[in-house]
């Protein structure tokens, strides 16, 4: 790992940048920082940054190491006194000014999104305007002293204090908005963080850092970036009083487990297998197009999206029909073309991973479209759509994280809900069907955080969202979601 590090003398990361120079057309002028304590600061190394569209570097990004982590958790901690004891709405207005730096920004944050991510432009606007919607939205929230209960002999009043330094750890599926959801609440409750995104996708934080810096007091945001060597210490870090995470299961448990030693708070956003459950009054040329775009957004790589469709045997051929049709209908290429609709997989190692459940899928079903990945330079995979597949194939039984969509035949109601329920996972799910109210009795037997009727992947700002299950612990959204940075105090006082 360490040999990965490119030791940062002005004279060699001249080298290494003409060297970059020289290696790719993709060759974008960058000069990307951390933020600790206030100041954009170099970091220890570099790592290389990937645009997934080419599989060419992109840039290189600072790269922290462990006493840069222990700065940015000191720093963290010693802003904590003074924004803490910053009035709530002074602070939410430092919000509302971030959100407006942020849109003043916007496409450009939107096309480094794209170059770094891979997605879509249109759909990199989306989540930058998300993320500018998220902030504005913690900005109006408010944190009361609540009367729990009031009699003769008592009054008892409930307090939400912040926590302290909160560690705010996100994957590269969306890394903009699952960062904001995380620092925008955090902020407003009177937390300082330490923000940490994805290796492979660090640029778009490190520009956030860029505004956070102009406008926070030192501190208050630290953004460090590591090449996935520094998250135990971070959550594991005496400093920290809660980690905020987003990403797999897997590494979701690790973070418990070094969270422990310190008791730290926890809110676990993991991984899912959301079920789509279609019913056999369901018109499948009408809900096909949903259920496709509930299952593809982000080239398949969503936490909430679709991941597995059963269909009632009566509308079953139909469906796979529609489906198929999207999935060759669908133009994937470059994010930043015109006209794309679905860009590549983030990165190598999960490129590889979907071409695995590609694999599976040849041997253990039927393929309906798609074939693999594409022959061109990237980490592209055609929209997949595969039927007759069995319940136990790897497609089915995990999280594909990509743009290949099982779908299962069912004859019975009963049948089929055990089956959807037949998962550790517990982020989603989705009925669908014209009738409303049988939908509503098929979606109250789901055990998942949210169950979606004749829709999927819709979270509002206001909407608490957490995973039941082995898909998270904890709630983010709405005024749960800002509870969660806080500590109860009860004052319980004789009258
Ligand atoms: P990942 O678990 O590999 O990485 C997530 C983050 O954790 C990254 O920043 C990574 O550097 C960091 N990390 C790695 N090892 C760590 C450790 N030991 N301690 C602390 N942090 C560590 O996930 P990913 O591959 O980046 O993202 C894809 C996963 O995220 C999928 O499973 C997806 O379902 C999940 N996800 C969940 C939600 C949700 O809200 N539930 C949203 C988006 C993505």
């Amino acid at each position: 790992m360490d040999a990965n590090i490119k030791r940062t003398g002005t004279e060699g990361k001249e080298r290494a940048r003409q060297e970059q120079h020289t290696r790719t057309a993709d060759f974008v002028m960058t000069d990307y920082r951390l933020l600790i304590n206030g100041s954009l600061v170099e970091g220890a190394g570099t790592l290389e940054v990937i645009n997934p569209a080419t599989g060419g570097i992109l840039t290189d990004a600072p790269r922290a190491d462990r006493a840069q982590l222990d700065q940015a958790v000191a720093a963290a901690k010693a802003a904590f006194p003074y924004w803490s004891a910053t009035p709530l709405r002074k602070r939410g207005v430092l919000l509302v000014k971030l959100a407006e730096a942020l849109a003043a920004e916007q496409d450009e944050f939107a096309r480094l999104l794209t170059e770094e991510q891979g997605k879509p432009l249109p759909q990199a606007i989306d989540e930058i305007a998300h993320s500018i919607a998220t902030i504005r939205y913690f900005a109006t929230l408010d944190l009361p002293l609540e009367v729990v209960k009031e009699d003769s002999k008592q009054k008892v009043i409930r307090q939400r204090k912040p926590l302290g330094v909160v560690a705010a750890i996100t994957p590269w599926n969306l890394p903009m908005l699952l960062l904001m959801i995380k620092v925008a609440p955090a902020l407003l409750a009177g937390n300082t963080v330490v923000a940490k995104p994805a290796p492979t996708t660090p640029l778009t934080t490190l520009k956030f850092g860029e505004l956070c810096a102009r406008i926070l007091p030192a501190g208050v945001v630290n953004i460090i970036v590591d090449q996935n060597d520094l998250g135990t210490a971070l959550t594991s870090h005496p400093d920290v009083a809660k980690v905020a995470f987003t990403g797999s299961t897997a590494t979701g448990k690790k973070v418990m487990e070094s969270a422990a030693r310190t008791l730290k708070r926890l809110t676990l956003e993991l991984g899912g297998n959301d079920a789509a459950i279609v019913l056999e009054d369901a018109d499948p040329k009408e809900v096909a197009p949903k259920i496709y775009a509930g299952a593809m957004f982000n080239a398949g790589q969503a936490c909430i999206g679709i991941k597995r469709v059963y269909v009632h045997e009566s509308i079953y051929d139909a469906t796979c029909d529609e489906l198929g049709r999207l999935a060759q209908g669908t133009v994937v290429g470059d994010g930043l073309e015109q006209g794309t609709q679905m860009g590549p997989i983030q990165n190598k190692v999960q490129f590889e991973k979907v071409k695995e459940f590609v694999e599976d899928a040849r041997q253990n079903g039927k393929i309906v479209a798609g074939n693999g990945a594409l022959e061109r330079e990237g980490y592209f995979i055609q929209p997949t759509i595969v039927r007759d597949i069995s319940d136990n194939a790897r497609l089915v039984r995990e999280e594909q994280f990509g743009p290949v969509l099982p779908v299962l035949r069912y004859s019975d109601i009963d049948d089929v809900i055990t089956r959807a329920n037949d998962t550790d996972f517990g982020l989603g799910g989705s009925v669908w069907s014209s009738d409303r109210d049988r939908a509503f009795g098929v979606a109250a037997r789901i055990n998942a955080g949210t169950v979606w009727v004749n829709k999927h992947l819709d979270v509002g700002l206001d909407t608490p969202f957490a995973g039941a299950k082995q898909s998270g612990i904890g709630v983010e959204m709405g005024q749960e979601g800002l509870e969660e940075f806080t500590q109860a105090t009860i004052i319980n006082m004789a009258k």
